[in-house]
């Protein structure tokens, strides 16, 4: 063994985040020798800023519950809410084992919120209470892999090494057999496996990267993950050949604000959004694009129509607009995850003139926000009138509890956003990565945000079906993996 020669491993799991963390402890927990890497100093991915949401049928939490589903019921949800275009083969691979997944972090002691499995309606809704997440969302997610990897460091069955960015594949014969990248030290590492797996995430942090699979004209979208989601996992394998999808899709999320102190960023989710769901908050405010039109009833009870309403407006932007009288009578706008942003908090935003414009008339509003003003200010005057008649002929909205009067006015901007990465790399059903002529790269995997979301959810967005398929492909994996590798002394197929 050289310098920087890590060592020959049965699996090297490339990416330490929610899909890698679990093929490495299910492998390791068959007998196999791990080795994981992470170019980050800790473990965990996106799971540290995810609302770690995740779904499961059949689980014991539901059936306790008395809540009747199946796998069967999971699957027809997937397809119906993907409008049939998520993968059907890997989505049953995933969904009929996702509620051993569920049952599996219960027996580990996942802190469930006890109000799940619930109904969620960030997302368009599944037919019945199948989706789940912890007290501390995606970090309650984390806490139970952590745990379990760091039993698997101490008995030696796995080695983790943090802080280095593999770059490329090793590549024998044209079988990968293993990676070789940069320590934190500089120093160049190479490791060897008889299978490698890209755990690597998604591309979304860069925005170059993302805007060669977004469909034109939504290259504005604001980024809203964590800064590791590079595509490295994406682009190495590329490399040597590797096949992308390019499907196309692409649905926003909304409620993000842009950060002013980072351009083309949104300010971090666990920090603040805005809460646009009815099922979760009153809507008092409107929303007006650039033109200074309201384009969608505020108070629609579908994620997916709202979401896809956005897209078709300039600049990909929506203002939310209300008054003093508002400030003080609604739920606050701006949520996370903490649950702090009390109405005196939202206040003290109001003056604060940091993401929130105010201003004494409606037409310095406009000019604030850079909205036409004419048009703003003719918009309002018809809310208005719609309120008092209670009747919203424009756009249909039935929520209509206050007119916006009241000065100071306020607006706040909002820019679609794109969280997770929607193309990703061609796999089989044996998640074995696969070239452009469409067979196996002999050696290399992936699996999790690295597929891209398209397999799983389509051109939408479906409950639980990002971190779920990492958590419970990637343990599927790491067992096949250890139960397929080559006894000592027998040559690499
Ligand atoms: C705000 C937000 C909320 C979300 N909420 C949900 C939700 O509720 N439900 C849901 O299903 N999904 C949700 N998602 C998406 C979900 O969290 C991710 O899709 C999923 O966690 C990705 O898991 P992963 O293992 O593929 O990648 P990650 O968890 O991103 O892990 C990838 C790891 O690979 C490492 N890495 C990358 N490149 C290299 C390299 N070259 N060398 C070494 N290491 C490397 C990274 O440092 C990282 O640790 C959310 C995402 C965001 C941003």
């Amino acid at each position: 063994m050289t310098a920087g020669d890590l060592g020959r491993f049965d699996v090297v799991v490339v990416g330490a985040g929610t899909g890698g963390l679990c093929v490495a402890i299910e492998a390791a927990a068959a007998g196999a020798s791990v080795l994981v890497v992470d170019k980050l100093t800790d473990v965990g991915g996106m799971l540290h800023i995810a609302n770690g949401e995740f779904s499961g049928a059949g689980t014991r939490r539901q059936a306790a519950r008395g809540i009747d589903d199946t796998p069967e019921r999971h699957f027809d949800d997937v397809m119906r809410l993907s409008h049939g275009k998520a993968d059907r083969d890997l989505v049953w691979q995933t969904v009929r084992a996702q509620g051993d997944t569920v049952d599996w972090l219960e027996s580990e002691g996942f802190d469930f919120d006890p109000a799940t499995p619930g109904l969620v309606h960030g997302h368009e809704v599944y037919s019945v209470p199948r989706t789940y997440w912890g007290v501390e969302f995606g970090r309650s997610v984390l806490r139970v892999l952590r745990r379990r990897l760091d039993d698997a460091v101490r008995s030696g069955s796995v080695r983790l090494l943090l802080g280095t960015r593999i770059r490329s594949a090793v590549l024998d014969d044209g079988r990968v057999t293993g990676v070789a990248g940069t320590g934190s030290d500089g120093r160049e590492v190479v490791a060897y496996g008889d299978a490698v797996v890209l755990a690597t995430g998604g591309y979304d942090a860069n925005p170059a990267l993302r805007n060669e699979f977004l469909p034109p004209g939504c290259e504005d979208a604001i980024v809203a993950c964590l800064d590791h989601a590079t595509g490295d996992g994406l682009a190495m394998a590329v490399e040597i050949g590797a096949d992308v999808s390019r499907d196309g899709f692409f649905i926003p999320v909304m409620g993000l604000i842009p950060d002013p102190g980072r351009s083309g960023f949104a300010v971090d989710y666990r920090e603040a959004f805005l809460e646009f769901a009815p099922a979760y908050r009153t809507p008092y405010e409107i929303w007006v694009n650039r033109d200074g039109g309201r384009f969608v009833a505020e108070d629609g009870t579908s994620p997916e129509h709202r979401e896809r309403a956005l897209l078709r407006q300039p600049g990909l932007a929506l203002h939310v607009v209300w008054d003093r009288a508002i400030a003080e009578t609604a739920e606050p706008l701006i949520r996370n995850g903490a649950g702090d942003w009390t109405r005196e908090r939202m206040l003290s935003e109001c003056a604060s003139d940091r993401w929130i414009v105010a201003a004494d008339t409606l037409r310095e509003l406009a000019e604030r926000l850079g909205v036409d003003a004419a048009a703003l200010t003719e918009t309002v005057e018809r809310y208005n009138a719609a309120v008092r008649a209670g009747h919203d002929p424009e756009h249909g909205r039935t929520t209509l509890p206050m007119p916006i009067e009241t000065p100071p006015f306020y607006g706040i901007t909002s820019i679609a956003a794109s969280l997770l990465s929607r193309d990703g790399l061609r796999v089989n059903g044996d998640l074995a990565v696969l070239d452009r002529e469409g067979a196996p790269i002999p050696g290399l995997f992936a699996v999790g945000e690295v597929l891209g979301n398209n397999v799983f959810a389509g051109d939408n967005y479906v409950g639980g079906m990002s971190v779920t398929p990492a958590m419970t492909l990637g343990r599927l994996l790491g067992a096949r993996l250890a139960a397929d590798r080559p006894a000592a002394g027998q040559e690499v197929p």
